[in-house]
């Protein structure tokens, strides 16, 4: 079956710095795939390089699509969706508008009122405080209203850049019970975590980003019980 994603020998850099080395990875459709590394390992430059936000060499094809000549808009219309480590919400409008702002490029728009009330449902926290500034939300409330927003767009695949970043462990639950919970609604996610546990306990496969390259793969049940894996990133419980 021809993946949602391919990313094949993607390399990026920052002037003279090689930040992304020869990345290859695939998301199936209906799947989760975690992404796992250290800081800097590279993980926010690939999903930034796969959105069209940075130049790359190589090849990304979204359903069996090159996407090189798509700008990013094109790239959202297809049907992806970056939801940034810094879930950068407007923070003088109201949680309703910021996930309003979240359909800006769909032309259905009779159909963005039942989202709307689908996102509610999903994250009643965000229902009883639909008119209040966004700004004024807890971390992980706006964790909550930047994946609401991006679920406002009706993604294909949804990349999440670190989630559970800043957030206390109850909620870390919380949103990584929610991503699992797209797969029912046929969303797929490209999920990037530094916490390598939570992430592989909610994803259906991984890969292991170390400077630049990508140095392991397999299953997450295959990873988690890794011995290496488990020295290095996985706290040894
Ligand atoms: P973190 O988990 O800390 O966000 P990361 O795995 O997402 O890390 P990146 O943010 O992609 O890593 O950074 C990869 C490398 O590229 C790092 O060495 C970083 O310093 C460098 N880098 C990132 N952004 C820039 C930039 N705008 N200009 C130059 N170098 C950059």
């Amino acid at each position: 079956m021809m993946p949602l994603l391919s990313i094949q020998n993607v390399s990026v850099s920052y002037g003279k710095v090689e930040a992304v080395r020869n990345v290859s990875l695939s998301v199936e459709e209906g799947r989760i795939v975690t992404v796992i590394g250290p800081n800097g390992a590279g993980k926010s430059t690939l999903m930034l390089a796969t959105m069209g936000l940075l130049r790359l060499q190589g090849t990304v094809t979204f359903q069996g699509e090159d996407l090189s000549h798509l700008s990013v808009e094109d790239r959202v219309e297809r049907g992806l969706c970056l939801v940034p480590e810094k879930r950068e919400l407007f923070h003088q409008m109201s949680v309703r508008d910021n996930l309003l702002l979240g359909s800006y490029s769909r032309s259905d728009r009779d159909a963005v009122a039942a989202d709307l009330d689908a996102v509610y449902l999903r994250f009643p926290r965000l229902k009883e405080r639909h008119r209040q500034a966004a700004g004024t939300l807890s971390g992980g409330e706006r964790q909550m209203l930047a994946l609401g927003r991006a679920l406002m767009s009706r993604p294909k695949l949804l990349i999440l850049d670190e989630p559970s970043l800043g957030l206390a462990p109850l909620i870390v639950r919380e949103i990584f019970d929610t991503i699992a919970s797209l797969r029912e609604i046929g969303v797929s996610v490209l999920l990037v975590e530094q916490n390598a546990r939570a992430a592989l306990e909610t994803a259906d496969y991984g890969y292991v980003l170390e400077t630049g390259e990508i140095v392991q793969s397999g299953t997450s049940g295959d990873l988690i019980h890794d011995p290496r894996l488990i020295a290095a990133y996985l706290g040894g419980h």
